[in-house]
């Protein structure tokens, strides 16, 4: 993953995503897949706002077991059906190494979630996909730990790895993460791989997203992941931190702004 290994950023490339170099990935959609409604509905708005890609969970690793978990393959399958009308690339978590291959069936980009970032297995299985993989920083894991996780992927074989800063767990207990932007350049420094910030959990509050994209864009991401849904306030996962499509739109435009000026 070292800068010395490459000096310019590489660009990782999965369908109508692309981060790294000049290209900034929008990656936008529900934290959760909860219906074709809700999931269409969240994916044709992000794609007419000028997202590159559409996430959405299909397995949500969950504080609670009680919590939603997620709509696991019927989930894969709807994803699967939003790439197919709007030509967005898919992300979407993959939580077991014996479940690397059939999500990669049906999505573009696996993403190794906070949780998992050192859960040496399943970082061994993205390791031999032929799949993209946006690994997301542990909330208590140094920026050295996730680097040497990322190391887990490339030396098994896929290059193609994308680092996201979501937040890490500190004293403050405003925000739900806190958010180090820092990681931005730090990370760009230091080795060439994109990065990407997400903004919705390194906040936990919906009202602080658009600030931090545009504060994302400025610091030089390389990308951003942020959730969105139709109806926040009855997502089964993460309503309190998503964008309804409406603001969404207004951060794109946002950030277009911010990027130029950049
Ligand atoms: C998510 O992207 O919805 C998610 C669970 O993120 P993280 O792993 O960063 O908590
Ligand atoms: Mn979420």
């Amino acid at each position: 993953a070292s800068r010395e290994a490459h000096s310019t950023t590489s660009v990782v490339e999965a369908g109508s995503l692309s981060v790294g170099g000049n290209q900034i990935g929008m990656i936008a959609g529900p934290c959760g897949v909860e219906s074709e409604e809700q999931l269409m509905t969240a994916a044709r708005a992000v794609k007419a706002a000028g997202a590159t890609a559409l996430r959405g969970g299909a397995y949500k690793p969950r504080t609670s077991p009680y919590s939603f978990q997620g709509m696991k393959t019927e989930g894969l399958k709807l994803l699967a059906a939003a790439r197919e009308e709007t030509g967005l690339a898919i992300v979407t978590e993959v939580v077991a190494p014996e479940d690397v291959d059939l999500v990669g069936e049906y999505a573009d980009v696996l993403q190794i979630g906070a949780r998992n970032m050192q859960n040496y297995r399943l970082l061994e299985a993205c390791g031999r996909s032929h799949r993209a993989v946006l690994l997301k920083r542990g909330a208590s894991a140094t920026l050295d730990e996730m680097l040497l996780a990322a190391e887990y992927i490339l030396d098994g074989g896929n290059s193609k790895v994308m680092l996201c800063e979501r937040g890490v767990r500190t004293f403050e207990s405003h925000t739900r993460f806190t958010l180090p932007l820092a990681t931005v350049p730090y990370l760009q420094e230091k080795t060439h791989l994109p990065v990407v910030i997400d903004p919705s959990h390194g906040t936990g509050h919906t009202s602080l997203v658009p600030a931090m994209c545009r504060a994302a864009i400025a610091a030089g991401a390389d990308g951003l992941i942020v959730e969105v849904h139709p109806d926040p306030e009855n997502a089964k996962s993460d309503g309190y931190q998503s964008l309804t499509c409406e603001a969404f739109e207004k951060v794109m435009a946002e950030c277009r702004r911010v990027a130029a000026a950049v």
